[in-house]
């Protein structure tokens, strides 16, 4: 799992730019689906025929990235967000273009207060000493992603972008294992979850399964003075209850546990007022599509450095496939 998830996380896929990541997985399950295509939104879908249930797992391929703005005379370059970046997070961080361009993000050092350091007050340094010298390596327009190289260590992955690449692990090992099941399975390598769930609405519109699951990260409440939150890491799996896109389908979250159950899989609930995933769009699509979702407990979401427990992963893998074969 973990070579996996390597080659996942270090493929560039800001939002909007997945088709690196697309290759990658495409690479991986090609010959172990029926079906595989890419939609105009660069969803990458892949289908293993079945004559049951048109089931729907989708799990999104961009992560949060930094976008130019414009680049001044001294050739350092201002930028927007392309998702949910905080500034804080985001300072002395070290970030790669496309191109493998690296830059380091940094601050105007005459504002007061790091209360003060907004994304307007910040700027890359990618070593350029003049507009034109910049213009050669980057453009307006250009993302940029945090850098943060996948490692193991204690039973845990630390990465950047675990958020979403290891739920397209997930997915990727499990059309790998070919589950025997007589249900029609979608895996759905979604695209702009983090600019507003957009990728999976057309995909699930398009596909109009019977029903859907989203696998995506989840805050943990485990760490120093956390907000208060039930979810922790290396407890299992969470079923999602509600997030602030969806509330889950009543079925759908109690079959999850019931597989859990019977298949003597730790699990946890995940109920949260913020964030939301691909099942936020998914359910109101098409008429509605029963959704649910199944969450990696994750530290320190939009970081350089998230952090997974990988026993809930592959316990995340299981519960899928016994849901999935139910
Ligand atoms: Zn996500």
């Amino acid at each position: 799992m973990f070579d996996t998830i390597s080659m996942l996380v270090n493929a560039f896929g800001p939002s909007g730019r997945e088709n690196r990541v697309a290759e990658v997985v495409t690479q991986m399950i090609k010959d172990k689906v029926d079906e595989i295509s890419s939609d105009a939104m660069g969803n990458l879908i892949a289908v293993k025929k079945g004559s049951g249930k048109k089931i729907m797992l989708a799990a999104h391929m961009d992560e949060i990235g930094l976008i130019i703005t414009t680049i001044d005379d001294k050739g350092f370059l201002r930028f927007g967000t392309v998702g949910g970046v905080l500034p804080l997070i985001s300072l002395g961080q070290r970030v790669v273009f496309e191109n493998g361009l690296t830059g380091v993000v940094w601050y105007e050092e005459s504002i007061e207060s790091m209360k003060d350091a907004k994304i307007d007050k910040m700027y890359i340094d990618i070593g350029a000493k003049t507009r034109e010298q910049a213009r050669e390596l980057v453009e307006i327009g250009d993302m940029a992603v945090f850098e943060g190289r996948p490692v193991e260590q204690n039973g845990l992955i630390i990465s950047k972008a675990l958020d979403d690449r290891v739920g397209c692990a997930i997915l990727a090992e499990l059309a790998r294992r070919c589950p025997a099941t007589d249900n029609e399975i979608y895996y759905v390598f979604t695209t702009q979850e983090e600019v507003g769930l957009r990728g999976a609405r057309t995909a699930a519109y398009a596909i109009r399964p019977d029903l859907a699951i989203a696998i995506d990260v989840t805050r943990t409440g485990d760490t120093p003075k956390s907000k208060p939150g039930a979810v922790s890491l290396g407890e299992g799996p969470a079923i999602k209850v509600k997030d602030n896109s969806v509330i889950a389908h009543p079925r759908i979250r109690e079959r999850l546990v019931d597989c859990a159950r019977e298949n003597g899989i730790p699990f946890q609930f995940e109920v949260v007022d913020k964030g939301g995933t691909d099942a936020g769009s998914i359910h109101i699509t098409a008429g509605g599509i029963p959704s649910g979702g199944v969450s990696i407990p994750t530290r320190f979401i939009h970081s350089a450095s998230e952090i997974v427990d990988i026993k809930d992963v592959e316990n995340a893998a299981r519960l899928l496939e016994a849901f999935i074969k139910f």
